[in-house]
């Protein structure tokens, strides 16, 4: 029996009966656009005829790199490079929409997020508004008929790498041993602890290793589009001074009023009571209307947040209610001092739990109305969700805390047992959640085959320094990029070679 034109073939066609019974490629019958996840994915492997494309306006170009696909908001292709006419090579976003007016429509003629579009693709009916970037209609350029790519577009093109992401190093690296590939990755994460490490303790100088790491904890509350926000409120409202002055008192504050304090100077406090408020918004009101007027001159402007595209459970007002939590326990710093010392003795998975509850607050200590609300206009969750999970943990270990330590232990001579622990804490952590970065990377270093990689934070954090030092200054095309010639010569990881 030839299996392949029986049961897997049977299978196969089963898989795209479902994919058609979704309704999308319907339209594609009736002469309509395709499903807008086609045209990404034609983008994504340039299923054009690359020699023959031209804008609307019936300009050439050539699409040197289409650019690594953003999942996240703003345009939908980030860093492509594209040569117009017989300019220079440009590098900028693409954006792809089904129609033209998709443009103003989707709000990018006034969002900064689509300020660097250097190219508007779209289906089949383009314009030339000198107004917008240049557009390009992609229809007529595909390199084989809507109905032939069809299975493609939805069975094969979402998994593969397309052949334009994988970089020069990808090869080489291939070549390395599995050991060799570990230690090169734990040699660029060592590299972004001690650079960590050095902003800690030049921080630590002006503010005190306390309040440097108030500052790192709150800036890893906000992630990537919030962290400025964040790091001003732990200006605003530093840790208590352990030696108590008049102006810091030790004292801790009511767990509401700090919460008010906290969401009042972010700004994050809705103003409008009148219909439905929740009677939790109503007491945070009580207390922050007191001390409202006292600090208006410091409350944080809004457009330093970015609030669009955050996940639920992200919201920064439940992180400042964490922060709040934090600032309530004015031995945070002591307390992850005598983690780190007890850790010799426990388990990697240990460890991280050990954090995790020494960081969350318990089921008593969280306000119910947070324990059951994304924000403060939400409606009730059916369940409980904690303000703090295991992957953030991660995030705040390797980020924050282990190089806070490292610091601290390091530059005051701290003992060489502790200096051990935290050393082999930060080798041991176990990987935290994959994210689009990451993945990315792992695709532009690694190429379609999976690396058998340790399954440790090092190896991340590793990752995501390489890309800073090569990946970004080197762009899409791997311009001048000197990691291949490095990976080449691995005796060069040998410190002493
Ligand atoms: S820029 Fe350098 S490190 Fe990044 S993928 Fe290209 S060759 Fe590799």
């Amino acid at each position: 029996m030839h299996l392949a034109n029986s049961l897997y073939a049977q299978l196969r066609a089963a898989r795209r009966a479902q994919l058609l019974d979704t309704g999308t490629p319907d339209t594609l019958h009736e002469g309509g656009p395709p499903p807008e996840r086609w045209l990404q994915q034609v983008w994504r492997h340039q299923r054009v005829r690359r020699t023959q494309l031209y804008l609307a306006d019936g300009a050439p170009l050539r699409v040197l790199h289409p650019g690594f696909w953003n999942r996240e908001a703003g345009p939908d292709f980030r860093r492509a490079v594209i040569q117009f006419g017989d300019d220079p090579p440009r590098t900028g976003d693409v954006e792809l929409d089904l129609v033209t007016a998709g443009w103003r429509g989707h709000g990018h003629a006034t969002s900064e997020r689509f300020a660097n579009v250097i190219l508007h693709v779209v289906w089949d009916e383009a314009d030339t508004d000198r107004s917008r970037p240049p557009v390009m209609a992609i229809k007529p350029f595909l390199d084989a008929p809507l109905s032939e790519l069809a299975e493609w577009l939805d069975l094969e093109a979402p998994a593969s790498v397309p052949d334009n992401v994988p970089g020069r190093c990808s090869g080489p690296l291939r070549e390395l041993s599995a050991d060799t590939l570990t230690e090169l990755l734990r040699q660029a994460a060592q590299l972004r602890r001690e650079r960590k490490a050095v902003e800690f303790t030049a921080r630590a100088r002006h503010v005190g290793w306390e309040n440097a790491l108030w500052e790192g904890l709150l800036a890893a509350l906000g992630y990537k589009h919030n962290a400025w926000a964040f790091r001003r409120l732990a200006e605003l409202v530093p840790l208590p001074a352990i030696r108590p002055t008049a102006e810091a008192p030790s004292t801790t504050a009511h767990p509401m009023a700090l919460e008010a304090h906290f969401l009042g100077l972010a700004g994050l406090l809705p103003l409008d009571l009148s219909r439905g408020a929740d009677p939790h918004l109503r007491g945070l009101w009580d207390c922050w209307w007191r001390e409202r007027d006292a600090l208006n001159e410091i409350i944080v402007p809004k457009t330093l947040w970015r609030l669009a595209g955050i996940r639920p459970a992200n919201r920064p007002e439940r992180r400042l209610v964490l922060a709040a939590h934090w600032r309530n326990q004015p031995t945070l710093p002591t307390r992850l001092e005598n983690w780190i010392r007890s850790t010799s003795t426990r388990r990697p998975s240990e460890r991280a739990l050990d954090l995790l509850q020494l960081l969350a607050p318990s089921a008593a200590e969280t306000p119910p109305y947070w324990a059951r609300h994304w924000t403060l206009r939400s409606m009730e969750l059916p369940e409980a969700h904690p303000l703090l999970g295991a992957p953030r943990v991660t995030d705040l270990a390797v980020n924050v805390i282990l190089p806070w330590l490292w610091a601290r232990i390091g530059r005051e001579g701290g003992p060489s047992e502790l200096r051990q622990a935290v050393e082999l804490c930060w080798r041991e952590w176990p990987a935290g959640e994959d994210n689009a970065v990451l993945r990315l990377t792992r695709q532009r270093l690694f190429g379609t085959q999976p690396m058998r990689l340790p399954a440790r934070a090092f190896v991340q954090q590793g990752l995501l320094q390489i890309t800073r030092d090569f990946c970004d200054s080197a762009g899409a095309l791997c311009h001048e990029c000197r990691f291949p010639d490095f990976v080449r010569a691995p005796e060069r990881l040998n410190p002493a070679g």
